[in-house]
């Protein structure tokens, strides 16, 4: 069993773009930085990393005979407004749990960003005052079962599509994309940086470079970025969805402790709570790539990336590829965050 032997529904343009960048590169004055763009490469209301996710479990979907996505996140969840996506694509209903993971007092927090365009989407979004968990939630399971009893027929999509058993192949395929990209640009990324808090985007990447180094690859480290606060749970989570994961793509030995490395040190002491560096990290990205990135997720990654190759940690011989895994439209309820403001 390998990665080609699962089903994928497109939902993406193809290979998500892999391009340098030079002035943050010249900037930081020490690896190479290069960005694989998933906040570029799809038509679905601005794409993201779930939409990669989604492509594999869509066929379940398909096949399940269900009328309705139920699915849950926090209020801005780049998650749930990809879920609305694919539904209003297929042609199905979405039901959304968005409970309260951010305390976050934005006046706008519940009705622009994500959940602005998960309404102009047709979903049926709802505000919960939950607050952050990344695990299975009564509320979504409440869900689930409404829409049962009201006669629909519901396919649960838990919490950034991560517990679901197909959640770690999107981007395990993405490390396959990533070697033939390499082949295509005469290009070798020793390290990879990632964004990771429900797991499987992280996972899904080292079962998939694990795969192609027990092929013959060359090793390279897979660096989780923690943006969760969560550490140990989310440390947890990526290990039980990586050795999944490499267990279907036919792995043929177990994942080894040190092939998961989830860092901590730039999240913060709260989920989805900016703090100084990952400001720093958005304004540098926007002034020198005008790449914009998020408070959330990619500001949080970016500065552990920024940090890891001034500090030599990834070294200056490296050539480094930061995983930008979409979430801009959070953006809009966090205007407060900017200097500026
Ligand atoms: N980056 C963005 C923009 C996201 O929306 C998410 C979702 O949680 C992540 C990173 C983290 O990915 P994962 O939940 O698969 O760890």
């Amino acid at each position: 069993m390998g990665i080609t032997d699962f089903e994928r529904y497109p939902l993406t343009f193809g290979p998500s773009p892999v391009h340098p960048l030079d002035n943050l590169t010249k900037h930081l004055g020490g690896a190479s930085v290069w960005a694989k763009r998933e906040d570029v490469s799809s038509g679905l209301a601005f794409g993201g990393n779930k939409t990669r996710k989604l492509e594999y479990i869509v066929p379940d979907v398909l096949a399940s005979g269900a009328d309705t996505l139920v699915s849950i996140g926090g209020y801005q969840s780049n998650h749930t407004r990809q879920v609305a996506a694919v539904a209003a694509k297929l042609g199905l209903k979405a039901r959304l749990v968005q409970e309260r993971w951010v305390d976050w007092d934005d006046p706008v927090n519940d009705t622009v960003g994500n959940l602005l365009l998960s309404r102009i989407m047709g979903a049926d979004s709802r505000l919960d005052d939950a607050g952050f968990d990344i695990g299975i939630r009564s509320s979504w399971e409440e869900a689930l079962a409404e829409v049962e009893a009201a006669g629909g027929r519901p396919y649960g999509i838990p919490a950034g599509a991560s517990e679901h058993k197909y959640g770690g192949l999107g981007f395990a395929n993405w490390a396959y994309e990533v070697a033939q990209q390499e082949r295509e640009l005469g290009v070798f990324f020793d390290t990879i940086v990632v964004c990771t808090v429900t797991g499987s985007t992280h996972a899904g990447m080292i079962a998939g470079f694990a795969a192609l180094e027990d092929a013959g690859g060359r090793p390279r480290r897979v660096l989780g970025i923690d943006a969760s606060a969560t550490i140990e749970v989310t440390r947890d989570q990526v290990g039980r969805i990586a050795r999944h994961t490499a267990q279907l793509i036919g792995l043929e030995r177990e994942l080894r402790d040190d092939e998961i490395t989830v860092l901590e040190g730039w999240a913060g002491d709260r989920y989805g709570i900016p703090v100084d560096s990952t400001v720093d990290a958005i304004l540098t990205s926007g002034r020198l790539e005008a790449m914009i990135i998020d408070p959330v997720y990619e500001g949080k990654s970016m500065a552990g990336l920024i940090d890891l190759v001034r500090s030599g940690e990834i070294a200056d011989d490296s050539t480094v590829l930061y995983a930008h895994l979409g979430g801009q439209p959070a953006l809009n309820a966090y205007s407060g965050i900017f200097p500026w403001s």
